[in-house]
């Protein structure tokens, strides 16, 4: 940012004049500036709305369920794991987040899905959004080289338990006038793949038609329904493809990816694409997926 693009500007008296004031003026200006730096949050878009986040306990869903929560929704965290989601919750409400509840909600499992729906409606009475945030990658091999187990597997919760949550969610979204619904692909949804992920690729590839099959079918219902394509973004799940244990990991992603922007991404860098997404600024777009990745040629 140039200065000048800084919106504001200072004009400090001499030390001399009066020491106090120029002391405080000057801690003024530091917690503009270290205000400005830590991306704050000041919209309020989803005031009054209720938005359901899948595998929100960690990396890009809880960033996301967090920059909803931020914005004013009340927000469903759910995962796998009793203890991950009730940490989770903890964090979220710490900073300030008070809205936030959890629950226990395996996105294979029929009875978790249902519960899931059931829990947002009883705690918060209505549902605006749905983030289908989930997906797996449990192996590392040549797609040539999976077994039909593990070829089904990813599809079962890549694709298909997506659209399951859609079915379940999507009639309480009608009842109140509409709503958003938003899956979680990939940037290599669109490339050669690299050949270990390539089956992944293949069902983050399957989103892009789920999503323009789904905004087909439910903009009758005023639902809109879009994706996200994310990069290399710093989570658990990606840390094979840039942790190498040093800085050069990255380095040579970075490099190798063709990232732009330089850098790998953040969760948070796809909460505010998942936020405008969601939102009324986004009113005008359905079955589209945004590309987040810095800059990584992404195109089929
Ligand atoms: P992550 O940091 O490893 O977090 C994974 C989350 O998913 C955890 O909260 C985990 O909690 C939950 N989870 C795993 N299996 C689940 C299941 N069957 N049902 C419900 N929850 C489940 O992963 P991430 O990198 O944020 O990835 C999130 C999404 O972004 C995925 O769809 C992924 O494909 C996509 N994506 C990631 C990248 C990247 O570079 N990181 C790039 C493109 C797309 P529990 O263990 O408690 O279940």
């Amino acid at each position: 940012r140039s200065s000048s693009h800084f919106p504001y500007s200072f004009h400090l008296s001499p030390p001399c004049s009066h020491p106090i004031w120029y002391n405080t003026k000057c801690i003024i200006i530091i917690i503009i500036i270290l205000c400005r730096m830590s991306r704050p949050v000041n919209a309020s878009r989803f005031e009054g709305k209720v938005a359901i986040v899948t595998a929100a306990t960690q990396g890009i869903g809880f960033a996301i369920a967090e920059r909803l929560a931020k914005e004013g929704a009340a927000v469903v965290i759910s995962s796998r794991k009793e203890k991950n989601v009730q940490d989770a919750v903890a964090s979220l409400r710490s900073t300030g987040s008070k809205r936030v509840e959890g629950v226990v909600c395996h996105v294979g499992k029929e009875e978790d899905r249902k519960n899931l729906v059931q829990f947002t409606l009883a705690k918060f009475g209505r549902i605006d959004v749905l983030v289908n945030n989930h997906g797996i990658n449990p192996v590392f091999v040549d797609i040539m080289d999976i077994d039909e187990k593990m070829w089904d597997r990813l599809f079962e919760t890549n694709v298909k338990n997506g659209w399951q949550l859609s079915q379940l969610v999507a009639p309480h979204m009608k009842v109140v006038g509409g709503g958003s619904i938003i899956f979680n692909s990939s940037y290599t949804a669109y490339k050669n793949p690299t050949s270990g992920i390539a089956a992944y690729a293949v069902t983050k590839t399957a989103l892009l038609g789920l999503v323009k099959a789904l905004a087909a079918s439910l903009a009758k219902d005023k639902i809109r329904v879009n994706g996200i394509a994310p990069g290399v973004i710093k989570t658990k799940m990606s840390s094979p493809l840039w942790d190498n244990g040093e800085k050069t990991g990255e380095d040579n992603t970075v490099l190798n990816s063709e990232i732009l922007l330089g850098r790998l991404g953040v969760p948070e860098d796809l909460g505010g694409a998942v936020a405008f997404l969601a939102s009324e600024d986004a009113s005008y777009i359905t079955g589209e997926t945004i590309v987040v990745a810095g800059g990584i040629n992404a195109r089929l």
